[in-house]
């Protein structure tokens, strides 16, 4: 099966001025499609059946050798984008509540201190990759990959995500990517995140 870039469910100036509309457009247009892109390509041949890329990414096995860098670099990529757009919405959602804010409060102790985690987890990244919100083991932590690295391969499944590869915010926050973390937070749609851990029981 061929692989889709998912619809945005707003419009790409929604998120402004937190992210900017020319990011959104080749964020999404380019960047997410060109994922889809050479990830269909990688799998020219290869029988997936009707697997999600989640469902992939957990289990390689089916990918031959030579081309599972490819899967996991444009999977990957699919996978994390996929996840990264359903979290946004304008103006965001709510803060965390019921079991994600038990979740919050058991690993970090307050939801300050889990937002200074995340940013400190997206600061610290060395280069491109992603800040997560993951359950692992039934619990909540923060943490974070280089590249497009998904913590679905490390067999966590990622609830909350921030791209902060310089193609998420370089036009709008050029070197500033400690200001784009903080202003992640006005666009999070806490409803998706409660429904994400929900669905990863
Ligand atoms: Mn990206």
């Amino acid at each position: 099966m061929a692989y889709t870039v998912p619809e945005l469910g707003f419009a790409h100036d929604a998120l402004e001025p937190h992210i900017d509309k020319a990011t959104m457009e080749i964020h999404h247009g380019k960047h997410h499609a060109a994922y889809v892109a050479k990830l269909n390509g990688a799998l020219e041949g290869v029988d997936v059946g009707d697997k999600s890329i989640e469902a992939l990414l957990s289990d390689l096995s089916v990918v031959p050798g030579d081309k599972k860098q490819a899967v996991i670099n444009n999977g990957g990529g699919h996978a994390n984008h996929s996840l990264f757009w359903r979290i946004l919405a304008p103006g965001g959602a709510n803060e965390p509540s019921g079991d994600v804010l038990d979740g919050i409060n058991a690993a970090c102790g307050s939801v300050d201190a889990f937002k200074e985690a995340f940013e400190a987890a997206g600061m610290t990244q060395f280069g491109s990759g992603w800040a997560w919100l993951v359950v692992d083991g039934g619990k909540l932590a923060v943490a974070k990959t280089a590249n497009q690295d998904s913590p679905i391969m490390d067999g966590k499944c990622p609830i909350l995500g921030c791209d902060v590869w310089e193609h998420a915010y370089y036009l709008n926050y050029q070197n500033r990517r400690p200001d784009y973390l903080k202003a992640f937070w006005s666009v999070v749609n806490w409803d998706v995140v409660a429904a994400n851990l929900a669905a990863s029981k």
